[in-house]
């Protein structure tokens, strides 16, 4: 029995979560894979509530469950996901690109991971005023730089495509900070010769996600940096809909969706379930490697190859060219797993 803490967050964040615990409840009834689901408060809703946006019976729950489930919150995002990234040490964000067939993707041959730092950079909140001035602080350490880059090394290694890092920041313009991060990945490439090293700026990276998305495998960058790049290759793949990513540490993950709450459609029962889904597919694969559990990556395997061929028979939701509406669509993958 797996311990699964769900945050159900605002805007979409709980038609989401309500489609998220209805396939884990059938996976749970149909595969013999046993999940108790524990749902927590925090973001906008857990602020006005209780007048914190992260609890402290949120935290203690996470903290004693097996992996969490995460769905968008709104305005009150740095207090909830940045502190829980840095208090659990999350420190790989992982957010996967890949065509799939009937999708709006730029291209049908583009599959790339991008391993952004989840833990520095300007993501850490420590801005200030000095005067008139606004000041944000950019720490780059050496420890966390070498730490990121090994795990997009590894990653690459088992990945069964390119075999291809590509280390993306602006050293000609912030020498000492990119110029660190830089140098840590490329002396962390020197474990690797069979891996492909190469470095592109940011802005290159950014113009080369369009122009050529085909050529990146694996793409590892610092925090800011990684967060603006996942929007687009999910973009460029078909839309954040369909866009899940992981925070992985050492001994722990959290699984939310690419895109926030997305406060325009909240309500409205049109949201795509996928990127939520597809999260409970990367917490499958975790959970597996972790517990050496071989039916986690059977179950999540069967979730994707659902959610993809209904895609390619024109069941899918409104972002993505269908007609379905969240609650349609998390019928028929429930009715296909
Ligand atoms: P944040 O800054 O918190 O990441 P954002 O303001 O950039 O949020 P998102 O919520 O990430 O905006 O989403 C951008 C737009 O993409 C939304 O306004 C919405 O129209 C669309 N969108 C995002 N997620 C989904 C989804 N699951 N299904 C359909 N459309 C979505």
């Amino acid at each position: 029995m797996y311990k699964i803490s769900l945050i159900t967050g605002d805007g979409i964040g709980p038609e989401l979560s309500e489609s998220a615990e209805s396939v884990l409840n059938t996976i749970h009834d149909k595969y013999d894979l046993k999940f108790e689901i524990i749902k927590l408060l925090a973001g906008d809703s857990a602020l006005k509530k209780t007048g914190a946006a992260l609890p402290m019976n949120t935290i203690d729950t996470i903290k004693k469950s097996d992996a969490c489930l995460k769905a968008p919150v709104g305005e009150s995002a740095a207090d909830v996901i940045v502190v829980l990234r840095r208090m659990l040490d999350l420190y790989a964000n992982v957010r996967p690109a890949k065509s799939y067939p009937h999708m709006p993707a730029l291209r049908d041959d583009i599959d790339m991971v991008i391993v952004r730092e989840n833990t520095e950079d300007l993501y850490t909140g420590k801005e200030f005023t000095v005067g008139n001035a606004a000041v944000a602080l950019r720490i780059i350490t050496e420890y966390a730089s070498k730490r990121i880059a090994k795990y997009a090394f590894e990653s690459a290694k088992q990945r069964n495509s390119k075999k291809k890092v590509t280390c993306v920041h602006k050293s000609n313009v912030m020498r000492i900070t990119d110029g660190l991060f830089a140098k840590a990945c490329t002396e962390v490439s020197k474990s690797y010769p069979d891996i492909l090293f190469e470095q592109m700026y940011v802005d290159a990276c950014a113009m080369n996600l369009i122009r050529q998305p085909e050529q990146f495998d694996v793409i590892v960058t610092t925090n800011l940096f990684g967060d603006i790049l996942s929007d687009e290759s999910s973009q460029v793949v078909g839309g954040l809909g369909m866009a899940p990513a992981a925070n992985i540490g050492d001994n722990f993950a959290l699984f939310e969706p690419v895109h926030g709450a997305a406060f325009d459609i909240a309500g409205k029962n049109i949201a795509n379930p996928s990127s939520f889904l597809l999260s409970i597919k990367m917490m499958l694969d975790w959970l597996g490697v972790k517990h050496s559990d071989t039916k986690c990556f059977e179950v999540g395997q069967k979730l994707e190859t659902t959610i993809f061929d209904l895609v390619k028979t024109g069941v899918k939701t409104k972002d993505i060219g269908g007609d379905k509406n969240t609650t349609d669509f998390t019928h028929e993958i429930i009715k296909n797993l």
